[in-house]
């Protein structure tokens, strides 16, 4: 079998409020994340006809839709509900945090990884998928 990786970087928000100490403020990563899939080398020499280009499309646009400048707050966190704000009208409405993403459990690395996981396995032979949320600490999440 022969093993593809693909990676793409991602700038997030977050903050946990089910550990207690200093990830329980909103603070920044700057993460890369690494998709491993697995196939078996083809007549073209291609594991399994996957091309990388359309790997990186699909990866790429997921992470940057799904995760890039957004905020990732556990679903049952306060600050995870619509606030009410004034528009430029002076009309006060309702809103979400801009950027929010509402994830269910803390949006931990370990759980960003597994998300990610997911969203592909149906469709992709993801075997691994790696998050590095700083140079020196990284979750994976695999079958
Ligand atoms: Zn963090």
């Amino acid at each position: 079998m022969a093993i593809l990786a693909v990676k793409h970087n991602i700038e997030i928000a977050h903050r946990l409020i089910l550990t207690e100490g200093k990830c329980q403020q909103i603070h920044g990563h700057s993460m890369w994340v690494t998709m491993y899939l697995e196939g078996a080398i083809d007549s073209a020499g291609m594991a399994d006809g996957m091309d990388f280009a359309d790997l990186k499309t699909e990866f790429r646009t997921y992470l940057d839709g799904t995760y890039d400048h957004h905020l990732l707050l556990n679903k049952n966190d306060a600050w995870a509900q619509s606030l009410p704000v004034q528009n430029h009208n002076g009309q006060e409405v309702w809103s979400w945090l801009p950027g929010l993403v509402p994830f269910d459990g803390d949006p931990t690395t370990e759980n960003i990884a597994k998300d990610i996981y997911s969203k592909f396995f149906l469709t992709l032979p993801v075997v691994r998928v790696e998050v590095w949320e700083t140079a020196v600490n990284m979750a994976s999440y695999g079958g």
